[in-house]
């Protein structure tokens, strides 16, 4: 079944075309990578699908209801955001509350849950992320891979149909990378869906399902890992895999 269909997005900053008539269907369970090169329209894909960007093409259905990402509506920028939760590179968790309180907020605001509620919801999501003993820590005394697992949390809670990673990796010292990484492994492996942009290619290779390379704002190989790594068919892939390796 799929959960999110994207197509026509196109893209331009000034006459920068960044996205270029961008189909994409995403099924549940799947665990999407993107990879490619910067400044290749990677970020403005996840931000377009999350509203953060407005493209001058394309529509998005998610829960068989059809979106003109061009013309949204308030209701339908609510029921979008209400099934995508993105995890950004530099964690954005909110300064000035804990990690307890930066994971209800959006449960009792978005999704008006009661604040006992929301509470039993957002200790459960982190524990799963082992953050169980720092409920009440707030981010500046956290270190970046905590932060992140905390982020990571905030987004699960809100049991979206779609989980969004802009490079959750990139911000953070070497030593703690796998410990996020790990976190994302548990949440793909307990199906959840995902469409995530990283330059961790032994994660790639091991946990997603699915391979997007993308170029100039185009979509230039889809594939499995095996596919992908193993078989590359297109030549600009191939000269990627070879300048990252
Ligand atoms: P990637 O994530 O693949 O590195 P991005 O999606 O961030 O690439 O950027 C794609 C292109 O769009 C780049 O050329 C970048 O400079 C440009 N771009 C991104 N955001 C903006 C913006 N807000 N204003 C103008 N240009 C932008
Ligand atoms: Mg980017």
């Amino acid at each position: 079944m799929s959960v999110i269909e994207i197509r026509g997005l196109s893209k331009k900053f000034g006459k920068n075309v960044v996205l270029d008539n961008i189909d994409l269907v995403i099924h549940e369970g799947d665990v999407v990578a993107i990879i490619g090169p910067s400044g290749t329209g990677k970020s403005t894909l996840l931000r377009s699908i999350n509203l953060l960007e407005k493209p001058e093409k394309g529509t998005i259905k998610i829960n068989d209801q059809e979106i003109d990402l061009t013309t949204r509506s308030a209701r339908e920028k609510l029921e979008l955001r209400k099934n995508t939760e993105m995890v950004f590179q530099q964690f954005n968790l909110f300064k000035n509350r804990t990690a307890l309180e930066n994971v209800m907020e959006g449960l009792m605001v978005v999704k008006k849950l009661k604040k006992s509620e929301a509470r039993s919801i957002a200790e459960k999501h982190l524990q799963k992320v082992g953050m169980g003993d720092r409920l009440s820590h707030y981010p500046r005394h956290l270190s970046g891979g905590q932060q992140q697992r905390v982020a990571i949390a905030r987004a699960l809670a809100m049991d979206p149909k779609l989980l969004l990673m802009d490079e959750p990796t990139s911000a953070l010292d070497p030593e703690l990378v796998s410990e996020v990484l790990i976190t994302i492994k548990k949440a793909a492996q307990e199906g959840n869906t995902i469409l995530l942009v990283t330059h961790e290619m032994n994660f790639v290779r091991n946990v997603a399902n699915r391979i997007i390379f993308l170029e100039n704002g185009k979509i230039v190989a889809d594939g499995t890992p095996k596919e992908i790594f193993d078989n590359p068919k297109n030549q600009r892939l191939k000269e990627f895999l070879v300048k990252i390796h």
